[in-house]
C-alpha cells in the first residue's frame, strides 16, 4: 500500500455511520432512525453531517494534490 493510499484510508477512517442514539430517543439526533422528538427529521444535530463533510473536503483535497504531482500519485 502507497503511503497516498494509507493516508486516503485513515481519511476514510474518520467517516462516520451512525447519527448521535441516546437511551431516550427523545435527546438523539433528529436523523437517527430511533429519534421520536419534533424536530425536522432530516436535521442533524449530532454533527455526522458536517463531519463527514469534512472527510470529504479533505479527499478532495488529497486528490487535487495528487492531480499536482509530476507522477500523478503512483509513487510515495
Ligand atoms: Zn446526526
Amino acid at each position: 500500500m502507497s503511503k497516498l493510499e494509507k493516508l486516503i484510508v485513515i481519511i476514510e477512517s474518520f467517516r462516520r455511520t451512525q447519527h448521535y442514539e441516546c437511551e431516550d430517543g427523545f435527546y438523539s439526533c433528529p436523523s437517527h432512525p430511533d429519534y421520536f422528538g419534533n424536530d425536522d427529521r432530516t436535521f442533524c444535530s449530532c454533527g455526522l453531517v458536517r463531519d463527514n463533510a469534512k472527510v470529504d473536503e479533505a479527499l478532495q483535497i488529497v486528490q487535487g494534490l495528487t492531480m499536482l504531482a509530476p507522477d500523478k500519485g503512483q509513487a510515495a
